[in-house]
């Protein structure tokens, strides 16, 4: 496929594709199905755009094995919009939510939830940088629900655990950027989030996965697209929904699907971010990774060089290489590689061998 030049992209968000997704895009999208149109041209109430809506849905049923009881919403507004959401429909008036700041997200999501009512702060490990799952909680039993970021994106920290609400608290979790990466027990979830634009598809839609019982909270009279309720009833289907992006998320989960389901996927995902860590590791100290090993990211991978120089020499060269969006966020700085699901093996080997090189040319 060089032919193709397709680049190896380690881009933070949006990110990687998988090849065969965007083929296939490619292949039906002058003639979907036979419509003599493209599946964005098509009825979002057609039958043909029903297959798509419910085919993604059953797909991702399966590969997360997401129990009877729970509805799937494909929404608008991006992670960010869930950020006001959530607090809106499953936070009673008065009632506070308990949140866990482990980086940029989870403190971003606490903003949001305090213009609109009580939060506490359950742990927060900024004054460690980022770096860490927090070992000790600080849980109000009467929370709404417990918040917390399965995978920051930005500090490259995630949780491989989830945390345990006390009895009776909702776990609510922002799983944007290890969506699908491996497999979860869902029954432990009250609502799951994440925009499909880190590792399940484009941007333009958000999966919300919510138990059925979370839906008797939902006030009455919010604003109709802000609201769980009418959006889960309606199939997210009460406006009309981003259906290229859905489409595409479809695509993407039915890709997962033939990696052998997410037992595989994390397998490959542990593959490569292992060969980063490892350069990392043995690199004496000339690449120095940002996470605690026992809370590093299979997703993203931050990490600085010795000088800001070199980071900035690192970044041009990979680029000569074809080794795209390496660059780390403003805010930690250094560079971050992302290695998500559609990350392919050869082009992580190709990352670690530059790492290398580049360690011997400038070490
Ligand atoms: C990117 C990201 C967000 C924000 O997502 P948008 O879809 O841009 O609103 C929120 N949480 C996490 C963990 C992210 O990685």
């Amino acid at each position: 496929m060089s032919d193709l030049k397709r680049a190896h992209n380690f881009n933070p968000g949006p990110g990687v594709l998988p090849l065969e997704v965007l083929q296939e895009a490619q292949s039906e999208l002058l003639n979907f199905k036979g419509t003599g149109m493209s599946v964005m041209e098509i009825s979002h109430r057609s039958k043909e755009f029903e297959g798509v809506i419910q085919t993604a849905e059953a797909d991702l049923r399966e590969l997360l094995g997401i129990p009877a009881n729970y509805k799937v919403m494909f929404l608008q507004g991006g992670a960010t919009l869930q950020f006001a959401m959530l607090p809106m429909n499953l936070r009673p008036a008065g009632a506070s939510a308990d949140y866990i700041v482990t980086g940029s997200w989870s403190k971003t999501a606490v903003k949001e939830a305090k213009k609109l009512g009580a939060v506490h702060i359950a742990a927060n490990t900024e004054a460690d940088g980022f770096n860490c799952i927090p070992a000790n909680l600080d849980l109000d039993p009467k929370a709404a629900y417990l918040h917390f970021t399965s995978n920051e994106t930005i500090h490259g920290v995630e949780y491989f655990t989830e945390p345990t609400p006390p009895a009776g608290v909702p776990l609510v979790c922002d799983t944007s950027s290890d969506f699908i990466s491996r497999p979860i027990d869902v029954s432990k979830y009250a609502l799951l989030y994440a925009g499909a634009q880190k590792n399940a598809g484009p941007s333009g839609v958000t999966i919300v996965i919510i138990r059925d019982d979370m839906l008797a909270r939902v006030p009455e009279n919010l604003p109709v697209m802000l609201d769980y309720k009418t959006l889960a009833e309606s199939g997210s289907l009460h406006n009309t929904p981003p259906s290229f992006a859905i489409y595409m998320v479809g695509l993407v989960f039915k890709w997962a699907k033939k990696q052998g389901g997410l037992a595989a996927v994390e397998k490959n995902n542990r593959v490569k971010a292992d060969l980063v860590y490892k350069a990392i590791d043995e690199s004496g100290g000339f690449y120095r990774g940002h996470a605690k090993p026992e809370a590093r990211s299979l997703m993203n991978i931050p990490f600085r060089l010795p000088s800001e120089e070199l980071e900035d020499t690192f970044a041009k060269e990979a680029k000569k290489e074809n080794l795209i969006g390496l660059k780390g966020h403003r805010s930690v700085g250094g560079m971050r590689a992302s290695v998500y699901n559609a990350m392919d093996l050869a082009g992580t080997q190709e990352l670690v061998r530059f790492m290398r090189d580049f360690q011997k040319k400038n070490g």
